[in-house]
Protein backbone atom coordinates (compact mmCIF):
# COMPACT_ATOMS: atom_id res chain seq x y z
CA UNK A 1 0.00 0.00 0.00
CA UNK A 2 1.69 3.11 -1.19
CA UNK A 3 -1.29 5.53 -1.88
CA UNK A 4 -4.09 6.85 0.24
CA UNK A 5 -7.26 5.64 -0.61
CA UNK A 6 -9.47 7.81 2.12
CA UNK A 7 -10.01 11.57 3.18
CA UNK A 8 -12.65 13.01 5.64
CA UNK A 9 -14.84 15.78 4.57
CA UNK A 10 -15.45 19.05 6.64
CA UNK A 11 -18.28 17.58 8.45
CA UNK A 12 -15.74 14.69 9.38
CA UNK A 13 -16.72 11.73 7.38
CA UNK A 14 -14.27 9.36 5.85
CA UNK A 15 -14.91 8.85 2.02
CA UNK A 16 -13.02 6.33 -0.16
CA UNK A 17 -11.32 7.67 -3.28
CA UNK A 18 -14.38 6.60 -5.95
CA UNK A 19 -16.98 7.94 -3.95
CA UNK A 20 -16.18 11.79 -4.12
CA UNK A 21 -15.15 14.40 -6.64
CA UNK A 22 -12.27 14.28 -9.42
CA UNK A 23 -9.68 17.09 -8.01
CA UNK A 24 -9.75 19.50 -5.10
CA UNK A 25 -13.77 19.04 -5.66
CA UNK A 26 -13.00 16.21 -3.66
CA UNK A 27 -13.69 18.74 -0.32
CA UNK A 28 -11.68 16.06 1.40
CA UNK A 29 -8.83 16.69 4.10
CA UNK A 30 -5.59 13.96 5.69
CA UNK A 31 -7.26 12.26 8.13
CA UNK A 32 -3.67 12.31 9.88
CA UNK A 33 -2.40 15.76 9.24
CA UNK A 34 -5.57 17.76 8.05
CA UNK A 35 -4.13 18.74 4.87
CA UNK A 36 -6.52 19.83 2.03
CA UNK A 37 -6.19 16.68 -0.73
CA UNK A 38 -7.00 16.44 -4.50
CA UNK A 39 -8.86 13.21 -5.57
CA UNK A 40 -6.77 12.12 -8.89
CA UNK A 41 -8.84 9.44 -10.52
CA UNK A 42 -7.28 8.87 -13.78
CA UNK A 43 -6.98 6.07 -16.76
CA UNK A 44 -3.27 5.06 -15.81
CA UNK A 45 -2.19 5.39 -12.20
CA UNK A 46 -3.88 3.96 -9.28
CA UNK A 47 -6.87 6.22 -7.81
CA UNK A 48 -5.73 7.62 -5.02
CA UNK A 49 -5.75 11.21 -3.03
CA UNK A 50 -2.78 13.70 -2.94
CA UNK A 51 -1.85 16.65 -0.56
CA UNK A 52 -2.52 19.68 -2.19
CA UNK A 53 0.73 20.91 -1.07
CA UNK A 54 2.60 17.39 -1.67
CA UNK A 55 3.68 17.29 2.15
CA UNK A 56 2.68 13.85 2.96
CA UNK A 57 4.11 11.96 5.42
CA UNK A 58 5.00 8.50 6.73
CA UNK A 59 2.49 8.60 9.03
CA UNK A 60 -0.23 9.70 6.21
CA UNK A 61 0.03 6.54 4.64
CA UNK A 62 0.35 4.47 8.10
CA UNK A 63 -3.39 6.22 8.70
CA UNK A 64 -4.84 4.87 5.72
CA UNK A 65 -3.77 1.13 6.48
CA UNK A 66 -5.02 2.06 9.80
CA UNK A 67 -8.46 2.91 8.64
CA UNK A 68 -8.72 -0.22 6.46
CA UNK A 69 -8.16 -1.78 10.13
CA UNK A 70 -10.27 0.20 11.81
CA UNK A 71 -13.37 -0.78 8.67
CA UNK A 72 -12.85 -4.15 9.76
CA UNK A 73 -13.33 -3.89 13.35
CA UNK A 74 -16.11 -2.23 13.10
CA UNK A 75 -17.89 -4.38 10.20
CA UNK A 76 -17.28 -7.44 13.20
CA UNK A 77 -18.34 -5.44 16.05
CA UNK A 78 -21.44 -4.44 13.82
CA UNK A 79 -22.50 -8.22 14.03
CA UNK A 80 -25.22 -8.94 17.09
CA UNK A 81 -23.99 -12.89 16.00
CA UNK A 82 -20.63 -13.80 15.12
CA UNK A 83 -19.94 -16.93 13.51
CA UNK A 84 -17.14 -18.20 15.18
CA UNK A 85 -14.38 -20.32 13.63
CA UNK A 86 -14.45 -24.10 14.65
CA UNK A 87 -11.82 -24.88 17.51
CA UNK A 88 -8.81 -27.77 16.95
CA UNK A 89 -6.73 -28.34 19.29
CA UNK A 90 -4.12 -30.62 21.22
CA UNK A 91 -4.04 -31.47 23.83
CA UNK A 92 -0.98 -32.97 25.73
CA UNK A 93 -0.31 -34.21 29.66
CA UNK A 94 2.20 -35.36 31.12
CA UNK A 95 2.53 -39.49 31.48
CA UNK A 96 4.60 -42.32 32.59
CA UNK A 97 5.23 -43.17 29.34
CA UNK A 98 6.75 -39.32 28.30
CA UNK A 99 3.34 -37.75 27.55
CA UNK A 100 0.17 -38.68 25.94
CA UNK A 101 -1.90 -36.58 23.50
CA UNK A 102 -6.07 -35.92 22.39
CA UNK A 103 -7.08 -34.04 19.11
CA UNK A 104 -10.14 -32.09 19.82
CA UNK A 105 -12.29 -30.03 17.32
CA UNK A 106 -15.57 -28.49 18.38
CA UNK A 107 -17.86 -25.60 17.30
CA UNK A 108 -18.02 -22.49 19.87
CA UNK A 109 -20.90 -21.01 20.36
CA UNK A 110 -21.48 -16.96 20.19
CA UNK A 111 -23.62 -15.53 23.09
CA UNK A 112 -22.21 -11.83 23.48
CA UNK A 113 -20.32 -9.43 22.93
CA UNK A 114 -18.98 -8.35 26.41
CA UNK A 115 -16.71 -5.54 25.69
CA UNK A 116 -15.27 -2.74 23.00
CA UNK A 117 -12.17 -1.52 21.96
CA UNK A 118 -12.11 -0.19 18.52
CA UNK A 119 -9.04 1.74 18.94
CA UNK A 120 -6.64 -0.79 20.40
CA UNK A 121 -3.58 -1.07 18.56
CA UNK A 122 -2.54 -3.60 16.26
CA UNK A 123 -2.30 -7.38 18.55
CA UNK A 124 -4.48 -5.78 21.56
CA UNK A 125 -7.93 -7.27 21.87
CA UNK A 126 -10.91 -5.44 20.02
CA UNK A 127 -13.58 -6.93 22.11
CA UNK A 128 -14.10 -9.85 24.28
CA UNK A 129 -16.83 -12.57 23.66
CA UNK A 130 -19.28 -13.96 25.87
CA UNK A 131 -19.87 -17.71 24.49
CA UNK A 132 -22.86 -20.22 25.24
CA UNK A 133 -20.58 -22.26 27.48
CA UNK A 134 -19.66 -19.79 29.59
CA UNK A 135 -16.03 -19.26 28.95
CA UNK A 136 -14.72 -15.95 27.38
CA UNK A 137 -12.72 -15.27 24.15
CA UNK A 138 -10.61 -11.96 23.29
CA UNK A 139 -10.79 -10.72 19.77
CA UNK A 140 -8.07 -9.08 17.90
CA UNK A 141 -7.67 -7.86 14.42
CA UNK A 142 -5.00 -7.64 11.72
CA UNK A 143 -4.60 -5.93 8.35
CA UNK A 144 -1.27 -7.95 6.89
CA UNK A 145 1.11 -8.04 3.98
CA UNK A 146 2.22 -11.32 4.62
CA UNK A 147 0.63 -14.35 3.67
CA UNK A 148 -1.97 -15.59 5.56
CA UNK A 149 -0.79 -19.19 7.26
CA UNK A 150 -1.97 -21.16 10.13
CA UNK A 151 -0.97 -20.53 13.77
CA UNK A 152 -0.39 -22.71 16.66
CA UNK A 153 -3.05 -23.30 19.19
CA UNK A 154 -2.64 -23.31 22.70
CA UNK A 155 -4.81 -23.53 26.00
CA UNK A 156 -5.78 -20.74 28.05
CA UNK A 157 -8.22 -18.89 30.94
CA UNK A 158 -9.15 -17.04 28.22
CA UNK A 159 -9.32 -18.25 24.81
CA UNK A 160 -7.99 -15.65 21.65
CA UNK A 161 -9.09 -15.37 18.20
CA UNK A 162 -7.28 -13.70 15.66
CA UNK A 163 -8.93 -12.39 12.44
CA UNK A 164 -6.30 -11.31 9.92
CA UNK A 165 -7.11 -10.57 6.60
CA UNK A 166 -4.60 -9.04 3.56
CA UNK A 167 -4.48 -5.50 2.87
CA UNK A 168 -7.27 -5.24 -0.17
CA UNK A 169 -5.11 -3.84 -3.62
CA UNK A 170 -6.44 -0.74 -4.62
CA UNK A 171 -8.81 -1.77 -6.86
CA UNK A 172 -11.06 -2.70 -4.17
CA UNK A 173 -10.36 0.08 -2.32
CA UNK A 174 -12.76 2.65 -4.18
CA UNK A 175 -15.83 2.52 -2.48
CA UNK A 176 -16.28 1.51 1.19
CA UNK A 177 -18.81 -1.24 -0.29
CA UNK A 178 -16.18 -2.87 -2.17
CA UNK A 179 -13.39 -2.81 0.35
CA UNK A 180 -15.71 -4.50 2.76
CA UNK A 181 -16.94 -7.10 0.63
CA UNK A 182 -13.16 -7.72 -0.10
CA UNK A 183 -11.93 -7.89 3.61
CA UNK A 184 -14.61 -10.12 4.37
CA UNK A 185 -13.92 -12.34 1.64
CA UNK A 186 -10.57 -12.97 2.43
CA UNK A 187 -10.66 -12.60 6.18
CA UNK A 188 -9.00 -16.23 7.95
CA UNK A 189 -10.37 -16.62 11.54
CA UNK A 190 -8.23 -18.87 13.73
CA UNK A 191 -8.38 -19.92 17.08
CA UNK A 192 -4.82 -19.32 18.79
CA UNK A 193 -5.75 -19.87 22.39
CA UNK A 194 -8.62 -21.89 23.53
CA UNK A 195 -10.16 -21.74 26.86
CA UNK A 196 -9.23 -24.12 29.21
CA UNK A 197 -12.69 -24.29 31.07
CA UNK A 198 -14.23 -25.30 27.50
CA UNK A 199 -16.12 -28.83 28.52
CA UNK A 200 -14.23 -30.68 25.73
CA UNK A 201 -10.60 -29.72 27.50
CA UNK A 202 -11.76 -30.88 30.87
CA UNK A 203 -13.31 -33.67 29.60
CA UNK A 204 -10.29 -34.59 27.35
CA UNK A 205 -8.05 -33.63 30.16
CA UNK A 206 -9.60 -36.01 32.73
CA UNK A 207 -9.79 -39.03 30.30
CA UNK A 208 -6.35 -38.56 29.74
CA UNK A 209 -5.52 -38.37 33.51
CA UNK A 210 -7.51 -41.50 33.96
CA UNK A 211 -5.76 -43.23 31.12
CA UNK A 212 -2.46 -42.36 33.39
CA UNK A 213 -3.41 -43.43 36.17
CA UNK A 214 -4.48 -46.92 35.16
CA UNK A 215 -1.08 -47.19 33.13
CA UNK A 216 0.59 -46.57 36.28
CA UNK A 217 -1.42 -48.93 38.46
CA UNK A 218 -0.81 -51.51 35.73
CA UNK A 219 3.12 -50.97 35.25
CA UNK A 220 2.92 -50.72 39.01
CA UNK A 221 1.32 -54.35 38.89
CA UNK A 222 4.14 -55.62 36.07
CA UNK A 223 6.79 -54.20 38.69
CA UNK A 224 5.13 -56.20 41.65
CA UNK A 225 4.74 -59.22 39.65
CA UNK A 226 8.25 -59.24 39.11
CA UNK A 227 9.68 -58.51 42.33
CA UNK A 228 7.11 -61.50 43.42
CA UNK A 229 9.01 -63.53 40.88
CA UNK A 230 12.51 -62.22 41.38
CA UNK A 231 12.05 -63.12 45.06
CA UNK A 232 10.74 -66.75 44.20
CA UNK A 233 13.58 -67.29 41.69
CA UNK A 234 16.35 -66.41 44.33
CA UNK A 235 14.59 -68.68 46.76
CA UNK A 236 14.75 -71.32 44.40
CA UNK A 237 18.28 -70.74 43.74
CA UNK A 238 19.25 -70.81 47.38
CA UNK A 239 17.14 -74.13 48.05
CA UNK A 240 19.13 -75.64 45.02
CA UNK A 241 22.64 -73.87 46.79
CA UNK A 242 21.64 -75.11 49.99
CA UNK A 243 20.91 -78.65 48.16
CA UNK A 244 24.29 -78.68 46.67
CA UNK A 245 26.19 -77.62 50.03
CA UNK A 246 24.97 -80.61 51.38
CA UNK A 247 25.61 -82.61 48.37
CA UNK A 248 29.33 -81.74 48.45
CA UNK A 249 29.64 -81.48 52.43
CA UNK A 250 32.48 -84.07 53.27
CA UNK A 251 31.46 -87.38 54.37
CA UNK A 252 33.51 -88.87 57.47
CA UNK A 253 35.94 -91.20 55.29
CA UNK A 254 36.89 -93.03 58.59
CA UNK A 255 35.48 -93.78 61.60
CA UNK A 256 34.54 -96.65 63.48
CA UNK A 257 32.28 -99.39 61.68
CA UNK A 258 28.58 -98.77 62.73
CA UNK A 259 27.83 -101.06 65.97
CA UNK A 260 25.73 -104.20 64.55
CA UNK A 261 25.52 -103.25 61.33
CA UNK A 262 26.88 -105.59 58.40
CA UNK A 263 29.15 -104.92 55.55
CA UNK A 264 27.19 -104.18 53.09
CA UNK A 265 25.77 -101.16 54.77
CA UNK A 266 29.46 -99.75 54.72
CA UNK A 267 30.66 -97.45 52.46
CA UNK A 268 32.93 -98.48 49.73
CA UNK A 269 35.88 -96.64 51.49
CA UNK A 270 35.35 -98.37 54.63
CA UNK A 271 34.70 -101.99 53.23
CA UNK A 272 38.39 -101.01 51.51
CA UNK A 273 39.67 -100.60 54.75
CA UNK A 274 37.73 -103.23 56.94
CA UNK A 275 39.68 -105.80 54.01
ZN1 LIG B 1 -1.48 13.92 5.48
Amino acid sequence: MSEIFAGVTVSGETRLIGEVAQGAACGCFCRVCGSPLVAKQGEVLTWHFAHVARQENPECYAGALNLIRRLAIEDILGKAVLKLPECHVTIRRPSRLGHSDAKLAWQPEFERWVDFAMDAPKGATVARIHLVDGEIAELSVEATESPISALPVAVGDAGMIVCRFPIPAPKHLRTFEAAMAQIRATAAWQWIRVPAGAAQVKRAIEQLDAQDRLEAARIDKLAHQRAIEAGSRWAGIARRNRAGEAFLRPRPAFGPPPTGAGQRMLCPAVRRVAR
